[in-house]
């Protein structure tokens, strides 16, 4: 029988702000769509983060024998910087002097690089907004001929106020209507607009705009909103199971969502919407606008400031998992020290797991055990729980070891494959793979290198303390002095 029809799954609704019993609407089935990158510059660790708790989500899905869609696009056209000022895109084809296609192609391979070395699976579906040109334009005229939206100048615009005389704009960010104005400078165009609560379908493009298509309308490009409802209605349908992203993108993104797919369809599109917490830097979020974000590669190369040593991709996947996605997580050194403790802890345990030795009755109840991980998992995804649970197991693990306790065969199979599944196949975690043993092993050679170079310095011994580092460099190691030591990059 599939797990999932013993597992009921309580999820946190953004919608009613309440946490409520997951049923999805065709049995056995899931469909989910998560809003993905914009693909004009390099994926942060935040972004990382967020597409990281919605993998993890999925695996447990898969997990517990659903048959999930799982849609998650790309965006490479559309989306206008938060003054809506420029077009993303296009601003950064024009500074590196490319075309915007291949922006797009250059961001989106790192995108699948980064997300790879992080272990995320790949979605069941990656949906681009330009390959979605056709349903954008019919997904426009049906909001018209509903009469709540209206062209100006070859631009079409969404009648907010209209919509909220009989639906409810706010529904999902709970902001009255005066609160939804955007800050929008008058710009171009702007002024357009019946009221500033609108927001653009389709704008006509500028001049000096690169990325253009023909609609009924003008030669233009469609609004940044609109991508996500018309791709979620063609590969999941009207009304599907779980939305989500970010908790930045609540509002204005995903309120246009509801508003847009409303008006088109007539139905709310989505039962459940789930959002993720921010990755902080700084005690701020992390974010590529403001310069306050650090890139993946930074970390598992160690070629950061705020880092004294390079970070495995699945350290960091473990730091990540230690909190709830929900929560506010902050990045700092000590608490990837601190993860990188734990991690190898939990990996010491699992090679543990084979050499242990079975007796005829067991004197600890795996059965409850077990269930304690499901519970967590079944708790709106409580990964931190679970990992204090897989850290009882461990627990069990060395009294076994130590003759304290006892543990037959049956039990011991079902503890080996709880712990494996719920480590590998759903936090996603890889352990004793050769690379992860490799940086292990290297990071302990320079550190003791490290070691040795600075006895050489307090000797006064600068000839070797310069071979070092110098030898190292020629290796492309950077060693970096500062008042609180030396830490090491490898590039
Ligand atoms: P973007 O490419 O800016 O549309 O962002 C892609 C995804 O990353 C969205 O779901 C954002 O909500 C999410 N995101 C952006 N910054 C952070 C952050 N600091 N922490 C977690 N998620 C983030
Ligand atoms: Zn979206």
């Amino acid at each position: 029988m599939e797990l999932y029809k013993t597992n009921t799954i309580k999820i946190l609704n953004s919608l009613s702000k309440k946490k409520e019993i997951f049923k999805p609407i065709n049995e056995g089935m899931i469909g989910m769509y998560v809003c993905g990158p914009t693909v004009y510059s390099n994926v942060h660790l935040g972004n990382v983060r967020t597409f990281m708790s919605f993998d993890m989500i999925y695996r447990y899905f898969l997990h517990l024998g659903y048959k999930v869609r799982y849609v998650r696009n790309i965006t490479d056209a559309g989306h206008l910087t938060d003054d809506n000022s420029e077009d993303k895109i296009s601003t950064k084809a024009r500074l590196e002097k490319l075309e915007p296609m291949e922006i797009v192609q250059k961001y989106t391979v790192d995108f699948h690089e980064v997300l790879k070395k992080y272990n995320l699976l790949s979605p069941s579906i990656e949906p681009t907004a330009t390959g979605h040109i056709v349903e954008q334009i019919e997904a426009i005229q049906a909001i018209i001929d509903n009469g709540l939206a209206y062209e100006v100048n070859g631009s079409v615009y969404f009648d907010v106020l209209k919509y909220n005389e009989k639906e409810n704009y706010g529904i999902l960010s709970k902001r009255v209507i005066e609160d939804t104005i955007e800050n929008t400078r008058a710009l171009d165009g702007q002024s357009d607009k019946k009221n500033p609560q609108d927001f653009a379908l389709w704008k006509r493009a500028e001049p000096e705009h690169i990325q253009r298509w023909n609609s009924p309308w003008s030669e233009g490009f469609p609004g940044w909103h609109l991508e996500c409802t018309a791709m979620s209605t063609k590969y999941l349908g009207k009304q599907f199971d779980i939305h989500g992203g970010g908790m930045d993108l609540k509002f204005p993104h995903h309120e246009c969502e509801i508003a847009q797919a409303q008006a088109c369809n007539h139905k709310a599109p989505v039962n459940y919407w789930m959002h993720t917490n921010m990755l902080n830097l700084n005690g701020k979020k992390m974010s590529k606008s403001t310069g306050n974000s650090i890139l993946p590669s930074e970390i598992y190369k160690g070629n950061n400031d705020i880092l004294s040593k390079a970070f495995s991709p699945s350290v960091t996947r473990f730091f990540m998992m230690q909190a709830h996605y929900s929560s506010v997580l902050d990045l700092s050194n000590d608490a990837l020290l601190a993860a990188e403790k734990g991690f190898s802890k939990l990996m010491e345990a699992v090679k543990g797991l084979s050499g242990l030795e079975v007796s005829e009755v067991s004197s600890i109840d795996i059965s409850s055990w077990k269930q304690k991980c499901y519970n967590a998992m079944n708790d709106d995804f409580n990964t931190p729980v679970l990992i204090a649970n897989l850290f009882e197991g461990i627990k069990y693990i060395n009294l076994i070891k130590e003759e304290k306790e006892t543990i037959t065969s049956d039990d011991l199979q079902d503890l080996k494959m709880t712990i494996n599944t719920f480590v590998f196949d759903v936090l996603g975690l890889e352990g004793s793979s050769e690379t992860n043993q490799d940086e292990s092993k290297l990071s302990g050679v320079l550190e003791m290198l490290i070691k040795m170079r600075k006895d050489a310095r307090d000797n006064k011994d600068w000839a070797l303390s310069d071979k070092i580092r110098d030898e190292l460099l020629a290796l492309d190691i950077q060693l970096k002095d500062s008042k609180d030591g030396t830490t090491f990059s490898v590039n």
